[in-house]
């Protein structure tokens, strides 16, 4: 016979919802409901307030697709970014990882993912027209492709490659001491510092 949890309903719900969290398990998610509620005015009341704060104000910049709070992301809105360069990303966590090695100083632009047949993601489900919309406004003397090595990357930087030629744009990618198969959010501050230096036209 299945017994009923014997924890209150409204417990159950948070378990439940904690352990939709990626990579969080049901022990790991009982930890976290553990430590949240052994103290609710310093834990959980100001994470539940964070949380309906940046669900409410938190959207993608219109320009680069980065997380933004206004119109304009800050990388965007900032005057001292060289707008002669943009780099290509698939994931707003792309332009984290990129930003933490202080190497690239130009803008962004992310796509919102990769070209994959499979999964019925074509090039209408990135945003690449916003990207071709971008470079025929900034003009940048050049785009560097910074997607990750795996297939379905390689397959989005060949297609993004043949496009801007067309436009007449310089296109690189960076190099990869970052595995075969991994995105860019998991290479380190070094590897990735290298990847820019060591960028190959295309
Ligand atoms: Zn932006």
């Amino acid at each position: 016979m299945k017994t009923s949890s014997p924890y209150p309903d409204s417990l159950e719900i948070l378990l439940s919802e904690l352990k939709r969290i990626p990579g969080l398990g049901p022990k790991g998610a009982s930890r976290i409901a553990l430590w949240l509620l052994s103290d609710p005015s310093r834990r959980s009341i100001p994470l539940s307030r964070a949380l309906a704060n940046a669900a409410e104000k938190i959207t993608l910049c219109l320009e680069c697709g980065f997380w933004a709070e206004a119109t304009l992301c800050k990388i965007c809105s900032d005057s001292t970014r060289n707008g002669s360069v943009l780099c290509v990303v698939e994931q707003p966590m792309d332009v984290l990882s990129i930003e933490k090695t202080g190497i690239f100083r130009g803008l962004y632009h992310v796509l919102g993912g990769r070209l994959s047949p499979l999964n019925q993601v074509g090039p209408e489900h990135l945003r690449i027209s916003q990207l071709l919309k971008r470079v025929e406004q900034l003009k940048p003397q050049e785009v560097i492709l910074a997607l990750g090595a795996d297939v379905e990357s390689l397959a989005t930087m060949s297609y993004l490659s043949s496009i801007l030629k067309e436009k007449m744009i310089k296109v690189s990618k960076i190099a990869f001491g970052i595995p075969a198969g991994g995105g860019i959010e998991h290479a380190d501050v070094l590897t990735l510092q290298n990847a820019f230096k060591g960028r190959s036209l295309l």
